[in-house]
């Protein structure tokens, strides 16, 4: 009912919705809210904060590495959001008072709200991994061995690396336990390097060290791509895990990756390159606004009722995005569509009704295999009632599951492997997916 919560007389309820975060899932919340708040009797007030002037897409950014793109070409504005009516600002946020439902700014800047929508995005964890070099303080020795993770500075410095590589040294690069950001991104960019490598540096290698047990997105594809069209390139190593790179500054193309095999022998070796893609959790104003008991048990992911995506201990408080604890991929397609079920969600409550009680969302994913082809997968989720695996019993809770999928509960991929037909597909997905988001 407004930010008082009380209807005025005349007029329609003022809803005052703050959104931190204008990547994929943010940004869609603000324009739907700014777009349906219109339609919907609600006088409908959004600002959307981001740290940054313009967004950065992580969506093909591995093309980027290869010289095929270019970061300026994957750079999104806020203007349209603007001329929509969605109050846009750039700042960093520093807190969120929930007492008093207020966002504060770094600066001092403050925002009060009556929803807020948190969709922060990740942060990385280099808790359990020692990177060190002789010479370089921490900070510096973290940005040599760059995750580009985030598009932007490390995308640069990671593609920088690759062009001076000696040919016949090693790229090493590390996929991190999941859940992370984009389940086939690793793979993919694994594609990227190794395309690149084949073309211009053919005696080097490409050595993957997955912490995970196997490919665990497009497992046909990608084996596929890793054992017959890099076979010369890729050496793939699932079960690893990765303790940490050292080297000398003095000596920045001798690195060491310091591991554990499979089978828990420890293992070193030498690499020219380290792309190191460490674990990560959700962005820091969400782990600090939600705290522990707002938190997955493993302290890394917003709990929200994906019905709405309120958080379950906050009320007033939505988290959308690759920061919520969930069965959905960590993706921008999926970003884009739980903002739409969240701001959908918020103008049902604020008009004193319930959310809609089934929600579906889709997530495609199409990633590159060579420079002209591509591949995809797809799955389908629906908010039903969780299962307990062991007894078949319901758990009483209900969350978003994947209900299609080849066998159902594994999404599909394409059937027909690489082509050129799909890197054209993937252009118009890619297209109208950001248009949705920032158009
Ligand atoms: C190499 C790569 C390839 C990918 N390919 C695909 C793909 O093909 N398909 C797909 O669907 N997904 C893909 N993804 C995943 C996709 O990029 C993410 O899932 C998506 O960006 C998540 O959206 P988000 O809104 O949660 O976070 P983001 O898009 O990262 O947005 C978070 C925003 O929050 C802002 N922010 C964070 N903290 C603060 C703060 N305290 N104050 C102010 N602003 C803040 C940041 O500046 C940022 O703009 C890929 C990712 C990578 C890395």
């Amino acid at each position: 009912m407004g930010l008082t919560g009380l209807m005025p007389a005349f007029g329609a309820a003022i809803v005052n919705v703050v959104v931190v975060g204008g990547g994929m899932a943010g940004t869609t919340a603000a324009k739907y809210l700014k777009l349906w708040g219109a339609a919907s009797g609600l006088d409908v007030r959004v600002t959307l904060i981001d740290a940054n002037a313009a967004y950065v897409s992580c969506i093909l950014s591995n093309k980027v590495l290869t010289g095929e793109t270019t970061l300026a070409a994957l750079t999104y504005r806020y203007t349209k959001l603007a001329g929509l009516g969605v109050t846009v600002v750039q700042g960093q946020v520093a807190a969120v008072d929930k007492a008093n439902r207020v966002v504060r700014l770094a600066d001092g800047r403050t925002y009060p709200y009556a929803r807020l929508i948190l969709a922060p995005g990740i942060d990385f964890d280099y808790s359990a991994l020692t990177i060190a070099a002789r010479g370089l303080t921490a900070d510096q020795a973290l940005a040599a061995v760059p995750h580009a993770w985030k598009a932007g500075p490390q995308t640069t410095e990671l593609r920088r690396q690759l062009v001076a590589l000696t040919n016949g040294n090693r790229v090493v690069m590390t996929i991190p336990a999941a859940p992370y950001r984009c389940p086939p991104g690793p793979y993919e960019r694994a594609c990227a390097i190794a395309g690149w490598l084949k073309a211009n540096r053919p005696k080097s290698k490409l050595i993957v060290l997955d912490a995970n047990a196997k490919i665990i997105a497009e497992p046909v594809n990608f084996g596929k791509a890793f054992s017959e069209t890099y076979r010369t390139i890729i050496e793939y190593y699932p079960g690893v895990t990765l303790k940490g790179v050292t080297w000398d500054s003095a000596t920045p193309k001798l690195k060491t990756v310091s591991l554990l095999d499979a089978g828990g022998a420890a293992v070193t070796m030498p690499a020219e390159v380290v792309n190191l893609i460490p674990p990560q959790k959700a962005g820091r104003v969400a782990i600090d606004t939600l705290g522990p008991t707002g938190l997955s048990a493993n302290g890394r992911w917003a709990l929200v009722d994906e019905i709405s995506y309120e958080s379950k201990v906050f009320p007033g408080i939505h988290v959308i995005g690759d920061a919520i604890n969930s069965k959905q991929p960590k993706a921008g397609h999926i970003g884009n569509q739980e903002a739409k079920i969240c701001a959908d969600a918020i103008l049902r409550l604020e008009s004193g009704r319930a959310p809609y009680a089934a929600p579906v969302t889709n997530s495609a994913c199409f990633t590159p295999i060579t420079p002209t082809t591509a591949t995809w997968l797809t799955a389908v989720y629906r908010y039903q009632t969780d299962i307990d695996p062991a007894t078949g019993q319901s758990l009483g809770t209900k969350s978003m599951q994947m209900v299609s999928g080849n066998p159902v509960g594994v999404a599909s991929e394409t059937p027909t492997g690489a082509s050129g037909d799909n890197a054209d597909a993937m252009k118009k997905w890619f297209a109208s997916l950001m248009v949705d988001t920032f158009g």
